[in-house]
């Protein structure tokens, strides 16, 4: 055979050399590859990772159209911190801010700001109270040293995270056995005069619903009046806040009740934008505490900033804005209305197979189906949530309940966009035919069970 010229051997070697070698992971190779190398690289590693239709766990958008794709891919370079050279950007910020305070209908002027997300939303709203609070005590000569927050059993990790690592007392309510969200009966007892504040949950990650917000923030306008304790209640609406607003206009969890001083959302779940966009807004400027402002002129122009992170980038901001003038309200509610009548195909597919209960059924709550077996069977969720998987790529997680409730395991599917009415059926189809496997051969094996991922999604 004749040898390949130089020239040749390395045409054909340009792009493929990754395939006979490993990929580096230790140390930075010494020497270049061609780029589409190390594109082909990655992308075959990336192969490994899950199919996003198939993910009924997570509530963090996976598609958006092209024309966002384009605003996204055009506006890489753009660091949103740099107010100097993109003031444009930022007062797109700020119209979103704008819009999202309208949209939770907020009494007049506003503050607010972009984050990573709702973690991020949900530290310095947190922060912010810890910091209103201490001023308040300070104001009246009392002890600062000993700040507690109180919230359900039913919040995200992130809740605890803003405790440890700002040094505040957690007051967790639990769960009842039967009820998976909480109310003002059960969060009076831990309120006192170092309560920085209650956060509630618009839409919870366990099954879908709202806490009683509306009972909640009536709970704490009574301990003003009566007790003259002025406590500030954030709602967490990382997801809710989407969604309420287009499905559930009449019910009041916003600034439409008087104690609410802080709402985060997540932009990445419902909002319908890529990751990692988050949104905090304030009632008033006054609950922003001014202390936690920077002001600096580093980069040409004296800003103010209000963030755990400096430098970040624009294209969520623009991505979000995108989607807030092409649905429209309009646009939103009809995204919601379809994901709703998903959800309740899904749940009525589920009943009619008589294996499971779903939890809150006719309680307003995200477009999700969470739901358990009816009855004790050889096997259990999590063994279902492994054989779907196993025989059909689902991603449908299984979690145990917290506190109080945590004998109960769930399933739970989230029921977006791309879940159709005929992914719906087959998808119900799917979940019955696991039930029949794991019932022929007596539940999932040792060794299968050992592999089930136990995340609630994100
Ligand atoms: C997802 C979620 C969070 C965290 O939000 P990120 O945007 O992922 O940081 C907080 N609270 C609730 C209720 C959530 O669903």
């Amino acid at each position: 055979m004749a040898a390949l010229s130089d020239q040749a051997d390395r045409a054909m070697r340009d792009g493929a050399r990754f395939l006979t070698r490993d990929a580096p992971d230790h140390e930075i190779p010494d020497d270049p590859m061609p780029p589409v190398e190390a594109m082909r690289l990655i992308e075959e590693e990336l192969i490994l990772d899950g199919i996003p239709e198939r993910n009924l766990a997570t509530f963090v958008t996976t598609w958006m159209p092209p024309e966002a794709q384009q605003i996204i891919a055009g506006n890489l370079h753009r660091n949103f911190i740099d107010h100097a050279e993109y003031p444009q950007t930022a007062e797109i910020e700020q119209r979103c801010i704008r819009m999202l305070a309208k949209l939770f209908n907020a009494p007049g002027e506003t503050t607010g700001a972009r984050t990573q997300g709702s973690s991020e939303a949900i530290m310095l709203g947190a922060l912010s109270l810890k910091w209103n609070w201490r001023k308040r005590r300070e104001a009246a000569g009392k002890s600062v040293d000993r700040p507690n927050l109180v919230f359900g059993g039913d919040v995200h990790v992130v809740w605890e995270k803003f405790c440890r690592y700002f040094d505040v007392e957690p007051r967790i309510v639990p769960l009842h056995p039967e009820k998976y969200t909480i109310g003002p009966a059960d969060v009076e007892p831990h309120v006192d005069e170092n309560t920085i504040g209650v956060a509630a949950v618009l839409g919870t990650t366990f099954t879908g619903h709202a806490d009683d917000i509306r009972g909640i923030n009536d709970l704490l306008v009574t301990l003003k009046h009566d007790k003259g304790l002025d406590v500030p209640l954030h709602v967490d609406a990382a997801s809710g806040g989407f969604v309420w607003p287009f499905l559930y206009p009449d019910s009041e969890w916003d600034f439409r009740l008087g104690q609410v001083r802080s709402i985060n959302v997540s932009g990445h779940k419902f909002g319908l934008v890529y990751p990692g966009i988050g949104w905090l807004i304030f009632r008033e400027r006054a609950d922003l505490a001014e202390d936690l402002v920077f002001y600096e002129n580093y980069l040409g122009k004296t800003d103010a900033t209000f963030t755990l992170n400096f430098s970040t980038g624009s294209a969520m901001v623009l991505a979000q804005y995108f989607n807030l003038i092409r649905f429209g309200r309009a646009g939103y509610r009809h995204v919601m209305q379809i994901m709703q009548e998903n959800t309740r195909l899904l749940a009525a597919r589920l009943a009619e197979t008589g294996q499971f209960i779903e939890v809150g059924a006719d309680e307003e709550k995200l477009p999700l189906v969470a739901f358990r077996l009816a009855e004790p069977r050889s096997f259990d969720e999590f063994d279902i949530a492994w054989q779907v998987s196993a025989e059909r790529g689902w991603m449908l997680p299984a979690y145990t309940m917290p506190p109080k409730a945590d004998h109960v395991k769930m399933l739970r599917a989230l029921v977006k966009l791309n879940l159709s009415h005929a992914l719906v059926n087959t998808l119900a189809q799917d979940i019955a035919a696991a039930c029949e496997t794991l019932e022929r051969k007596g539940g999932a094996h040792e060794s299968e069970r050992a592999k089930i991922r136990t995340n609630v999604g994100y």
